[in-house]
Order: C-alpha cells, then structure tokens, then sequence
C-alpha cells in the first residue's frame, strides 16, 4: 500500500512524484507510459504526452503574474535539480518578448516584471534592431529580454532527472497505462485502488491525477465528473541549419512574439482573431541527431480547432510528414531570422491542454484524490512547482503557496447537458 499513487510520469507527475518521495515515511509510486519508440496508427497505444521533445522555453517573466510566479519558483530549483541527477537540462540562452511596445502582451508583461522586480533589459525598436540584426520583426517592435535565468529546458531530461530522484528516494515508476481509479472502504478508511492495462492493481491512501490532455479518456475521476479542459492542436517546424548558422546565431534567446508580423511572414498563418501573430521560436539546439534546428510554431490561442475524442487526439500525435501547417512554420523560420540557410526541416503535432480559466487545475476532487491538470501552454517550465504544491495538497490536505487556492480550483464540465 502506498501513502501516494501519482498518475502520469509527465512533466507534473514526476516533479509531483519527487517532492512526495522527499517527504519523511512517505511511500510513492509513479504510473505512467514511457515515450513510444514510434507513433503509429497501426499501434493499439492510445496514451501520448505533451513533452516528447528537446525544448520547452524557461522565463521567469509572463504577462500574467500567476504564471510567472510558478515559473520563478520552479527555475530557482533547476540548477538544484541538475546537480542532484547529474542531468542537465536547463540552457541559460536568455528569452525575449516581444512585440509593438503599447500591444497588451507587452505592457502586461512590463507590469509583471517591473512588480516582480524580474531582472531584464528593455530593447526600444533601436535597440531591438541593434542587438539582434539577424531578426527580422517590425521596425516598430521592442523587446522585454531576460538576459539572464531564462532560455530553454529539455523535457525529457527533466523529468528524467525528476524520477532519477524520486526512485533514489524510494519511488516505484511503474510503465503503465491507468484505465480506471475507485475510491473503496478500507475498514471504516478510505483506500484508492488504481487499476492499469498491464492487469495491476495499485493500492494507496491517495491518488493525484496529472495525466495532461489524456485526463478524459480514462475513468480516473469519479463517474460523472469530467474536467473542463479543451485539447489544442499544434504544429510545429524544426528547420535544420549547418554549424555554421547555429554559430552565427549563437546568441540568439528564445522568443515569444505577439504582433503584426513582418510583411514577408506567411500571409495564411494562424493568427489570433484580431489578426495579430503569436509565435515562439527557439535558437538553433542540437537534436540527438547531431544536427542543429530552430523550433518554431504558433501559440494555442491563434488556433481555433478543439479537439474532443480520444480517436481524434490520436491521430493528431501520429500524423506524420510535412503538412501544410509545418511547411508554413517552416517559412516562418526563414522569414524571421534573416540569411539562415535551411538544410531540411520536418515537423511534429502535439496538444496544448486550455482550462477556461486560463490557469492550471490543482485542487482536491475529495480528501484522497487530487489533479494537476490543465498546462494552457505554460506548464513545461513552471512544472517543478506546479507538482509540489499539487503533492503537498494531496499529502497533507494543505494549499502550500503564497498564491491564492481560488486561483487553481478545478471547474467540471457541465456533463447534464449530454443527457438530455
Ligand atoms: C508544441 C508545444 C510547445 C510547448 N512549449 C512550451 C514552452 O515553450 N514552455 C512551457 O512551459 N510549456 C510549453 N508547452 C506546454 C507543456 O509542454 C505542457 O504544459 C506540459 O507538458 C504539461 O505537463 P503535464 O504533466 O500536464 O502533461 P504531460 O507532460 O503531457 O504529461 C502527462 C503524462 O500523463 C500520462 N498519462 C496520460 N493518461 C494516462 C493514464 N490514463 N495513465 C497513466 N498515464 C497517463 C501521459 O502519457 C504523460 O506522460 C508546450 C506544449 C506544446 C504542445
């Protein structure tokens, strides 16, 4: 019997797993598919996750101050991390924002890094164009650029480092799918049973869901109790450029851009409903591969398509090859940083969970079983700290931040409407 079953060994789970296993006489076992070798329709394999791949931008700035906080508190424990496993997956490149300096995604995120007292440097249009002349954004375009303790993360290695840690302190990582969580009498106590594909039963005091866009497609929550959560689909362009480019730009941050674009950016690109673009870009990273490739692709709120049925999701993680969207990412690439010389590039799908409230679920569906649910796009680099107020909660029963509960309670999807 363990005190904790943490469901999903993603990005949440396994930081969720590792602060559990540090607590004292505590016993915790982690759940989860590992990454499959291959994504193929042909596989029965339905479960997938939103962190197979080797970069996820880290800044501790964020135009909405909840989410800048949990980045903060999560970065200020990378190097920690890094030390503790012997993997290293934080790359200090630096990060931009940018955009048209009176848009909303700058000044609310001036705010934020002004109030949060967030170390940075203001790039005027001028200097903007003086600093990185290989961009090619507006003219009228500045920047909030965090020099330092940002740039980008690998998520493997972090959750590898993640459950390297917790199995050092005594987590069992169990390699399975969980189809179903009961909540049964124990004598007069409360007991989860947590049952998998692989035909294991798993017994624990107390269950914490982190199983991302995948949460709906298992009976893990209570009968009739559905998460209000909305899949996006995203693609994204990893264009491959020689050594020599990745050496031309080798001071290039990561960058999230919100604005006009530039007059030779994809016309068709999606694009938010007031027509403005919303980009990230990552610098040139050595893929395990051997070869270097800038990542590219559009934020989740320019995308209008939600996606509702596990089939669908499916499909969407094992579409292959260069579809229109990839190619357009692509071009993005080439459009954005000026003179680079594309070798090749392909691309990849991958699902952004929304919450209505724009804000991550953590929160107790009852006393013996929580979620962590719900990333909007943000929770690669803020995971550490979403999983350890999410396992202190669980443990203890206790909200264990600064930042208000409210803020993260769990909405359910009204399912009375399916009935009628
Ligand atoms: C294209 C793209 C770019 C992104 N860029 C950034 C970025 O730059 N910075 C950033 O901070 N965030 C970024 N994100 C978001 C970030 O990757 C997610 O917020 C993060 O991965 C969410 O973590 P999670 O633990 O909730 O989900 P996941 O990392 O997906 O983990 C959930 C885990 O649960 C497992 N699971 C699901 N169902 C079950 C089940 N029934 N039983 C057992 N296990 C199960 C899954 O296999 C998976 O391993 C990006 C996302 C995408 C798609």
């Amino acid at each position: 019997m363990y005190d904790l079953c943490v469901v999903g060994a993603g990005m949440i789970g396994s930081a969720a797993a590792r602060h559990a296993s540090l607590q004292p006489n505590i016993r915790v076992c982690l759940v989860g598919p590992e990454e499959p070798k291959e994504r193929s329709m042909d596989s029965p394999r339905e479960i997938f996750a939103s962190h197979y791949d080797e970069s996820r931008i880290t800044r501790r700035s964020d135009p909405d101050p909840i989410w800048a906080t949990l980045g903060q508190k999560a970065m200020d424990r990378y190097r920690d991390l890094e030390a503790t496993s012997g993997l290293n997956f934080y790359s200090e490149t630096g990060c931009m924002m940018a955009g048209p300096p009176a848009g909303q995604f700058m000044t609310k995120t001036q705010e934020t890094v002004t109030s949060q007292n967030i170390q940075h440097d203001y790039l005027t249009p001028k200097l903007l164009r003086q600093r990185f002349p290989y961009m090619n954004l507006p003219d009228t375009d500045g920047a909030i650029y965090e020099t330092k303790n940002a740039g980008y993360i690998n998520p493997r290695v972090l959750i590898a480092a993640q459950e390297q840690i917790a199995r050092d302190n005594g987590c069992v990582v169990i390699n399975d799918v969980v189809y179903e969580i009961t909540q049964q009498d124990d004598n007069g106590a409360s007991l989860m049973s947590v049952l998998t594909e692989g035909g294991q039963k798993i017994e624990a005091r107390r269950v914490l869901i982190a199983t991302g866009s995948f949460t709906n497609f298992r009976n893990l929550l209570p009968p009739g109790q559905e998460p209000d959560l909305m899949l996006v689909p995203l693609a994204v362009a990893k264009v491959e450029v020689s050594v020599e480019d990745a050496k031309r730009l080798r001071d290039m941050p990561s960058m999230i851009y919100k604005g006009e674009g530039n007059t030779n950016w994809p016309e068709d690109y999606p694009r938010y409903p007031n027509k403005l673009y919303g980009i990230y870009l990552l610098p040139p990273i050595k893929y395990p591969d051997g070869k270097f490739y800038i990542k590219c692709g559009y934020l989740h709120g320019t995308e209008s398509r939600r996606l509702s049925t596990v089939a669908e999701v499916k499909a969407w993680f094992c579409t292959e090859g260069v579809t229109p969207l990839v190619t357009k990412s692509a071009d993005l690439v080439t459009a954005v940083t000026k003179d680079i010389k594309p070798l090749s590039y392909h691309g990849d799908h991958c699902i952004v969970t929304e919450t209505p409230t724009h804000r991550i679920y953590i929160d107790l569906v009852h006393p013996d079983l929580g979620v962590a649910i719900g990333g909007n796009g943000y929770a690669a680099k803020s995971s550490d700290e979403i999983g350890r107020i999410a396992a202190m909660l669980v443990l203890y029963g206790k909200w264990d931040s600064e930042l208000p509960a409210e803020t993260f309670k769990l909405k359910l999807k009204d399912t009375s409407k399916n009935n009628l």
